[in-house]
C-alpha cells in the first residue's frame, strides 16, 4: 500500500451548489486528458512545460464562426491574424479551412508566402512596413492596409517606380462608445482623416481603393461596439459611392472578439460574460444590412479574428516542483511554467486544473513559475487542492499570443504538441536547445580565451 499523505485540516467557507456573491461555484475536476490524450503520457512523452494544441478544437471554432457570419451575411471571408499565433501548422490548418493571412510585419509576411499564401490572399496591416516589404507587396499583388500618410507616399513611390498599379484599403479608427479608443492606427473617423486620405487615394491612378478596414480593440466585450464600426464604414464607403463612382469591394472588422478567459478583476469568470461570436457576428451583419448599401451590392465581408478562434484550442502542461508557505501563513505552489512562455498571465486568471484525481481539501494557493524574478507569478488567488511535486496542472485557454509572445529568458522554450482529429499527437514545434542561441551569438577573438 502506497504510504498516505498528510493533509494538513483547514477552515473554509463553505461553497454551495448556486452561483453566490462571488460567481458560481468553482468546481474541481482534474482535467486528465486532452482530446482524449492522457496528460501524464504527453509530459512523459514530450517534457513539462509543454503546449498542446487541438486540431479539432480549432477546426470546430473556425467552422462555428464561419457559420455565424454565413448564414447572416451572403459574402465572407476570413484572414488568420499571423501574429496572434503563427505557428506553420496553426496556420495551415486555418488556410485549409479557407482562411486567407493577415499579417502585421515583412517577417509575418514571409512566413505567409512561405506556407503558400498567394499574394492576393495576404492582407497586409500595420504600421511598421518598410520600403523592401512594400516592394515585396506589391510586386505579389497584395492588398495594404495603409496605417499613416508616410506610408500613403511611400507606396505611391514605389508602385510608381515598379510602374505597377496597387490595390489598397485604409485602416480608419472611430469612436465606438469603447474607451480608451485605439486611435494610434490607421486615420480618423470622426476628424476627417480618413475622408483627407481617401481623397488623395482616389486621385491618384496608380492606387485603387479595394477596401475599408478596421480593427478597434482587443478582447472587445461589446458587439455594440462593433454594430458603431460597421455603420461608420458603411457610411464612408456610401460616400465614396457617391463622391467619386467608386464602390470598394470588401469591408474589413478587424478581429478582437472576446475568448472565454477571466481578465484579472473582472468580476464574474470569461465563460459567463464573453459574448459568443453570434453575437458579434449579429451585431456587424444586421448594422451592414441595414445601412444604405443596396441590396444586391453588399461588400464582402472580411474578419481577421485571432483569440477567439485558437485560445480555447491551446493547453499548457506543467509540472509542480515544490510547496512552500509563505511568511504570513499562505500556501504557495512553484510550477516549471513561468511568466516568460505564458506572457497572458500578466492579464488573464488562466483556468488551471489539477491533472489527476485528488482529495477534497482545497486552499488559496499562490502559483509562482521557476524564474529567479519575484513578478513570476502565474496566479496570484487560485483556490487549488493540495498539490505534490511532480503532479502535473494545465492551464486552458493559452493558444492565442503566447506563443508569439513567448521569450527566451532563464529557461529555453518548450515543444508544441499538436493533437489531430484522429488523436495522434505531433511535435510543431522543437523546444529550444543551447545551440540555438549559440547559433546566433558572437564571441570577439579577444574574448575567447580566459583563465580563473
Ligand atoms: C491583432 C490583430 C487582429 C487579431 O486580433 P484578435 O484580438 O486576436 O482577434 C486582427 N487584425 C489586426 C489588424 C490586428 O492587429
Amino acid at each position: 500500500m502506497d504510504k498516505q499523505r498528510y493533509e494538513r485540516p483547514l477552515i473554509k467557507k463553505l461553497e454551495s451548489n448556486m452561483p453566490n456573491k462571488f460567481g458560481t461555484r468553482t468546481e474541481y475536476l482534474p482535467k486528465t486528458h486532452i482530446d482524449d490524450v492522457a496528460v501524464t503520457e504527453l509530459a512523459d512523452k514530450y517534457g513539462s512545460p509543454l503546449f498542446v494544441l487541438s486540431e479539432k478544437t480549432l477546426r470546430s471554432n473556425i467552422r462555428n464562426a464561419k457559420k455565424a457570419f454565413e448564414t447572416r451575411y451572403p459574402k465572407v471571408q476570413f484572414a488568420w491574424s499571423y501574429k496572434t499565433n503563427y505557428n506553420d501548422a496553426v496556420c495551415r490548418v486555418l488556410h485549409q479551412e479557407g482562411s486567407w493571412a493577415e499579417v502585421v510585419s515583412g517577417f509575418e509576411y514571409d512566413k505567409a508566402l512561405n506556407n503558400g499564401v498567394e499574394g492576393s490572399k495576404i492582407l497586409f496591416n500595420g504600421p511598421d512596413k518598410t520600403d523592401d516589404d512594400l516592394k515585396k507587396a506589391i510586386t505579389n499583388e497584395s492588398i495594404i492596409h495603409i496605417d499613416h500618410l508616410d506610408e500613403f507616399y511611400a507606396i505611391k513611390e514605389i508602385a510608381g517606380n515598379l510602374n505597377k498599379d496597387v490595390n489598397v484599403a485604409i485602416r480608419v479608427n472611430m469612436d465606438t462608445g469603447v474607451y480608451p479608443m485605439w486611435d494610434r492606427f490607421g486615420f480618423n473617423f470622426e476628424n476627417g482623416q480618413a475622408w483627407d486620405v481617401l481623397n488623395r487615394i482616389m486621385r491618384s491612378d496608380i492606387m485603387t481603393l479595394v477596401g475599408l478596414h478596421t480593427h478597434i480593440g482587443t478582447f472587445m466585450l461589446s458587439p455594440n461596439a462593433y454594430a458603431v464600426a460597421a455603420g461608420k464604414l458603411a457610411e464612408l464607403a456610401i460616400g465614396i459611392k457617391e463622391k467619386f463612382d467608386h464602390e470598394v469591394s470588401y469591408i474589413d472588422m478587424g478581429g478582437g472578439f472576446a475568448s472565454n478567459n477571466t481578465l484579472k478583476g473582472a468580476y464574474l469568470p470569461g465563460t459567463d460574460i464573453s459574448p459568443s461570436i453570434n453575437d458579434f457576428a449579429e451585431a456587424i451583419t444586421s448594422a451592414l444590412i441595414s445601412s444604405n448599401f443596396e441590396h444586391d451590392k453588399l461588400p464582402l465581408l472580411i474578419l481577421e479574428t485571432g483569440r477567439a478562434l485558437v485560445d480555447d484550442a491551446g493547453y499548457l502542461i506543467g509540472s509542480v516542483l515544490s510547496n512552500k508557505r509563505l511568511s504570513d501563513g499562505r500556501r504557495s505552489t512553484i510550477l516549471d511554467v513561468g511568466v516568460n512562455i505564458l506572457f497572458t498571465s500578466f492579464w488573464y486568471d488562466h483556468k488551471i486544473t489539477p491533472a489527476q484525481p485528488f482529495t477534497q481539501y482545497t486552499e488559496d494557493t499562490v502559483l509562482y513559475g521557476p524564474l529567479c524574478m519575484n513578478i513570476d507569478i502565474i496566479r496570484d488567488h487560485i483556490s487549488l487542492p493540495l498539490l505534490n511535486k511532480g503532479d502535473k496542472v494545465v492551464i486552458h485557454n493559452v493558444g492565442a499570443y503566447n506563443m508569439t509572445q513567448w521569450m527566451q529568458f532563464i529557461t529555453l522554450r518548450p515543444k508544441i504538441v499538436l493533437i489531430d482529429i484522429e488523436g495522434n499527437t505531433h511535435i510543431i514545434r522543437e523546444d529550444e536547445k543551447l545551440q540555438n542561441l549559440l547559433d546566433v551569438e558572437k564571441v570577439p577573438d579577444h574574448l575567447k580565451d580566459f583563465e580563473l
